[in-house]
């Protein structure tokens, strides 16, 4: 079954219209599906997308979100595993998305920096002294202590975008293009996305969920400040750790046999390289963290554009203005972990649901507001 229909083969008007097929594009197309929907799926693939290229944390524990926020990305990480389950169930897939949820270490260097770490908690964490730790991680054992956020993990990202893409493609309702939107026209209650080679696709709803692209396409009715921040990552060839771990100013990811290490963040436009500075800033995070892996060998070496916004919150829900133009973009570091549970709600919204989602709202911008983070 081809995973993408061609432009020409499609009817042009739907109920939902997507723009983007990264996480956010494709788990609002299947939530929308699931409450009865039809929807039309438009991505053009990006060097630089973000959601393959991701490390799959799911760390509302440990990313300093906001107060007002938190309970909200920690009910994002407990909808993970229904998520995974009602997905693979959708996707038939051979393989199962893995899912990590050992818990992730935020690893203290020095003692001051313990003390700063154990002062700070006041939720579930375990304060592990350099003992408990060297006892959990032996290859951490040469480090001050650590806090264990329990139920933070990580998710195989990779595999899920593979899954999401089978999911998309059984759904009878949904269909999926590939093509580049160019134009967005709202006039007269319509929503309409225009594709390079002129097709016009008409929904009662037009979800924009473009990653890193979200301010570049004409017909919005406003600027959003979203803008790409590149991250490169590595996989080494050894795995000395079991734990996600946050240290030496990066982190570590178990990925089955192997291991990843990020990550850079850089202002580099829609340039989406690698670099030797990458790799070096990288392999010297991964040897202040355990020096043994002085001796790994790379075995990949990546980046990918996160879609960040000032406050790295995701713009999410209505357009004020035009209300059938919905928002689903600015993942901004922790899309894996919140696009999933964003499309349920939005879903819900589409469907009539009352749902709130102020603290995403685009209108927190002031207009043409630049992204500072
Ligand atoms: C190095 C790195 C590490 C990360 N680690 C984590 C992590 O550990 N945990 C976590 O939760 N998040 C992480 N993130 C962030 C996360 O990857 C993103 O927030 C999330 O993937 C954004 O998903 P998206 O669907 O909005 O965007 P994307 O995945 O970028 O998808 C957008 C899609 O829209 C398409 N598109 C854009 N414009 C158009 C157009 N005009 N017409 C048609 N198609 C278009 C693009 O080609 C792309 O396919 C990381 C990101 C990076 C780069």
């Amino acid at each position: 079954m081809p995973l993408v229909t061609r432009e020409r083969d499609v009817s042009k008007t739907t109920d939902l219209v997507v723009v983007g097929g990264g996480i956010a594009g494709l788990t609002v197309a299947l939530a929308a599906s699931e409450r009865g929907l039809s929807v039309v799926v438009i991505d053009e693939p990006r060097p630089g997308a973000a959601s393959r290229a991701a490390a799959g944390m799911l760390a509302p524990s440990v990313e300093g979100l906001p107060a007002s926020v938190r309970p909200l990305a920690l009910e994002a990480r407990e909808y993970f595993p229904r998520f995974l389950a009602e997905l693979s169930a959708k996707a038939n897939a051979d393989v199962a998305v893995a899912l990590n949820r050992d818990g992730i270490l935020e690893v203290a260097s020095t003692d001051d920096d313990l003390a700063r770490l154990h002062g700070r908690t006041n939720d579930d964490a375990e304060r592990l002294d350099s003992r408990a730790l060297a006892e959990l991680e032996p290859a951490l054992g040469s480090h001050a202590g650590a806090l264990l956020h329990p139920t933070d993990g990580a998710v195989d990202n990779v595999t899920l975008m593979t899954t999401l893409d089978l999911a998309v493609a059984r759904d009878r309702l949904i269909r999926r293009i590939q093509g580049s939107v160019d134009s967005i026209e709202l006039t007269g209650g319509r929503y309409v996305a225009w594709t390079g080679e002129g097709t016009r696709h008409e929904g009662k709803f037009l979800v924009l969920a473009t990653g890193a692209w979200a301010t570049g396409i004409p017909g919005l009715p406003r600027t959003l400040p979203v803008r790409p921040l590149r991250g490169q990552l590595l996989r080494l060839d050894q795995l000395p750790v079991t734990h996600v771990a946050y240290v030496a100013g990066g982190y570590l990811v178990p990925r089955g046999t192997t291991l990843l290490v990020g990550a850079t963040s850089e202002e580099a436009g829609f340039k989406n390289a690698v670099t030797g500075e990458g790799q070096t800033e990288l392999m010297g995070i991964a040897q202040r963290a355990v020096p043994e892996l002085a001796s790994a060998r790379v075995v990949e070496h990546w980046a990918g554009l996160r879609p960040v916004t000032p406050d790295a919150l995701p713009i999410l829900g209505r357009d004020a203005d035009f209300p059938g133009l919905i928002y689903s973009c600015g993942f901004s570091r922790n899309g894996i972990l919140l696009a999933p549970w964003a499309a349920a709600k939005l879903a819900a919204l589409l469907t009539g649901g009352a749902v709130d989602l102020t603290p995403f709202a685009a209108s927190r911008f002031a207009p043409n507001q630049g992204s500072q983070q």
